[in-house]
Order: C-alpha cells, then structure tokens, then sequence
C-alpha cells in the first residue's frame, strides 16, 4: 500500500461516549504501524473530562503538545481543542496552547460540544488568525453554511472540513460552499459510500480543486482501514490517490512545519501495544473502533 498520513486523529479520551473510548499517543503509533499510516495530526479528543472546566481543556492540549514534542516526525503538527462555553479563560488557554505549547490551531466538534459553529466561535478564530493558525471543523453536511461563513469571515485562517460530503445533496452543497475558498482543505473520514460515483471518493477528488482533498481517519472512533482500500480501488489516477493519501497533507503541515518531511515507512509497533488487538470493535457495529 502506498504510505497514509492521517490529518484527522483524535488524542485523549472521549468521555460521553458508551463505552468511554481514546487514543494515546502510542496508540496512535501502533494502529499507523498497521495501517501504512507514516505520520498524523492529532487534535485533542472532543468530549473529554469537563470536571475542573478549562483546566482539563489544558491538560487535554498539553497531551498533544507532548506527543508532537516526543515524536516530532510522527507528529509533525498539532491542535488543541476549545468549548465554547469557557469564553475568555478557554480563548486565554487556546492563545497559550499556541504560545507556549506550539500548537497551531484547534479542532472542535459541535455535537458533542454543543455548539452552532456560528459567532460563538469568533473570539476563538481571532486567536488562531492573529497567529496565522490552523483549524478543523467537524462539518458534515449540517453545518456546511455555517462554516462557509467562518472560512470566508476567518481568510487568515486555513480551516479543515471534516467529513465533507457525507450524503448526496451534502456533497453538491460543500463543493458550492468550499471549492472556491483558497484557505479551505477537505477530509473523507467515515465517508459512508466511498465508492458512490456522484459523490463519493472519485466524485470529491473531481469535484474539489486537486490539492485540497486529504485522508483522514478519525481514530478512535472509526476503523478507518475501510477508507484506504476504498482510496485504493477508486477509479482514479495514481497520482490522484498519492494526493489524497499523503501528499495534500504533506503540503499542508509543511505549512507549520516547514522543515518536515514525511518519514519513509510506518513507525514500528511500541511494545506496549505489540500484544493487543487494535481493531477490535463494538458488537453489531463493525465499523465502530472500542
Ligand atoms: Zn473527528
């Protein structure tokens, strides 16, 4: 298989879940040691402990600050996560997240946060343009206006849609939203019917510019394995599957880190994980990652 980087990973531990699912950095590195997976970017895990407010959101970031800092080929890049409801104090520990810590940016997730992806956001955008940041917005097809907006208010700032495209009339909408954006890259995590012809894999690739469709995986809650081979059998060029596989990605974190360069081959399995079953997943949902 050809080597994968993943844009889209989740660090930490999502709590209201059932059963309570996560990822720590070697995780990471042990599914990527099975995957063709050469290096990610990860984002703190939406959802995680709330108890102590903002001071959790801290420690969510500083886990993916570390990772970077530990395994700065592997993760070249990363980004914290922000909830609305923090305000001041949460753009305060995003602004220093970027600061202190070094990441770029933040991912957000606005069903779990519960969120409308509108101005509540701003402040939190300001911080991230004022530093010429990066941001992922867990889009789908309910808040594509909403973040076309964003994306247009916000040009300073590169945004990732997540799940672009994920029915029919969701994908024709994102390709009219974000297609002419020049600070707007798209994923394919969980796409569920990659090999649909009017909007699926082939479709995003034709229908979005070439340099702007990326391989995300969504670890830990999907197995994304299901994706590569649906990227692998599309009936697209080479080339165009090299784009979407690694290459978009490459040229995107070279953005923020711009002496990296994708590491050749996976990273080998970290023995702690060398005896476990990374792919196990939740009765009658075959897709979904315990
Ligand atoms: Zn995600």
């Amino acid at each position: 298989m050809r080597p994968y980087i993943d844009i889209h990973t989740h660090l930490g531990t999502t709590i209201n879940r059932d059963p309570v699912c996560g990822q720590s950095a070697t995780k990471i590195l042990a599914r990527a040691s099975q995957s063709g997976v050469v290096a990610a970017v990860p984002s703190a895990a939406p959802g995680g402990p709330q108890a102590r407010g903002v001071l959790d959101t801290r420690d969510q970031n500083a886990l993916v600050a570390k990772a970077c800092r530990d395994f700065p080929d592997r993760f070249p890049i990363g980004l914290g996560v922000v909830e609305v409801r923090h305000l001041d104090p949460g753009v305060h520990e995003l602004a220093r997240s970027m600061d202190d810590d070094g990441l770029v940016g933040f991912m957000i997730h606005p069903g779990i946060s519960g969120h409308a992806m509108r101005g509540e956001l701003h402040p939190f955008l300001e911080a991230v343009e004022s530093r010429r940041g990066l941001v992922m917005l867990h889009v789908g097809d309910r808040y594509i206006a909403a973040s076309e907006a964003l994306a247009r208010r916000f040009s300073g700032v590169n945004f990732v849609m997540l799940h672009v495209g994920s029915n029919e009339v969701g994908h024709g909408h994102a390709v009219e939203a974000f297609a002419p954006l020049d600070n707007v890259w798209v994923d394919i995590a969980q796409h569920p019917a990659p090999d649909e012809l009017s909007w699926g894999i082939a479709a995003i690739v034709r229908d979005f510019p070439a340099d702007r469709v990326m391989f995300g995986s969504d670890a830990p809650y999907y197995d994304y394995r299901v994706i590569q081979s649906a990227i692998e059998r599309a009936p697209i060029s080479d080339e165009a599957k090299d784009c979407v596989a690694w290459r978009n990605a490459a040229d995107l974190i070279r953005k923020y880190a711009p002496g990296w360069n994708p590491p050749t081959g996976c990273p080998a399995t970290p023995a702690e994980w060398s005896d476990v079953s990374l792919w196990e997943t939740l009765p009658g949902q075959p897709l979904r990652l315990r």
